[in-house]
């Protein structure tokens, strides 16, 4: 088995790859930021470049 060190973000709009050290972990489910771990609650996105989540 391959461990799995690097995933997209969960947030569905958002196109971050975040490696399992650095994501926040929410429900199980990894997220590059805290706006994305929150839904995204003021509209802002997570920053990154090239991303317009949020
Ligand atoms: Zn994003
Ligand atoms: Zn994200």
């Amino acid at each position: 088995m391959t461990t799995v060190t690097a995933m997209k973000c969960a947030c569905d709009g958002c196109r971050c790859i975040v490696s399992l050290s650095d994501a926040i972990m929410k429900n199980d489910k990894p997220y590059c930021s805290d706006a994305c771990a929150q839904g995204h609650p003021d509209g802002a996105g997570c920053g990154h470049t090239g991303c317009s989540c949020g």
